[in-house]
């Protein structure tokens, strides 16, 4: 009796110890796989979904389109108003592109201030008027510091997935050197 006992307490820790260890790697996964700042998908997990959405759009001959955002001085906000308000800008800007963007389509911070967003079955032309729908609300969304209202600016580079182009690399290139334009022409923009 006292054997069978024994056995059936190791069997329950054997159980439980798996389900932590299983309750661990989603975890991991998770933080892996998200922002822990902003709550939106991490630069690991853009990449992956924009292999599959690549391999997906050679396949099927569908549209596919990115945006490459990054925020507008946002050195001088952290220099003016501190670090943890420049965290809280970052947030702010998320959430507000979250709310403008279709279920389907990710929204991924690369880093720093920079985002992007990945959209499936989405033209140039249609990614380039939800750009500036997103460029527009950020531009008239703001944040409360001390009572007063703080706005920031956001720029974007669109562009759209070329089937002979290969690589998410050169597809970021274009989207970069698009965004590059946006801040040379003066920034608050979408090129
Ligand atoms: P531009 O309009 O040309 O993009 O100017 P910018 O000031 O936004 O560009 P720059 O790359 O010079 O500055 C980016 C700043 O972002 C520098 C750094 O202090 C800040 N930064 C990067 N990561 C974070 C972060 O996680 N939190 C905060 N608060 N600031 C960050
Ligand atoms: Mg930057
Ligand atoms: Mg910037």
């Amino acid at each position: 009796a006292r054997i069978a006992t024994t056995q059936e307490e190791l069997q329950q820790q054997i159980t439980q110890a798996t389900q932590e260890l299983r309750d661990q790697k989603d975890a991991a996964e998770l933080a892996a796989s998200t922002d822990s700042l902003t709550g939106v998908a991490s630069r690991r997990a853009f990449s992956e979904a924009a292999e599959a959405e690549m391999q997906r759009a050679l396949r099927y001959r569908s549209e596919l389109s990115l945006l490459m955002m990054d925020l507008d001085h946002f050195k001088v906000v952290n220099d003016t108003h501190g670090h943890v308000t420049g965290d809280a800008v970052l947030v702010s800007f998320a959430q507000t592109v979250q709310q403008l963007v279709r279920k389907v389509d990710l929204v991924a911070r690369l880093g720093g201030e920079e985002f992007v967003v990945l959209l499936p079955n989405i033209t140039a032309e249609q990614a380039t008027a939800l750009a500036e729908r997103i460029r527009e609300a950020v531009y008239h969304s703001h944040l409360l510091v001390e009572g007063k209202p703080l706005q920031f600016s956001v720029s974007i580079g669109v562009a759209q997935f070329d089937r002979r182009e290969l690589s998410l690399t050169g597809w970021m290139a274009r989207a970069d050197a698009a965004l590059y334009q946006a801040k040379a022409q003066g920034r608050i923009r979408v090129v």
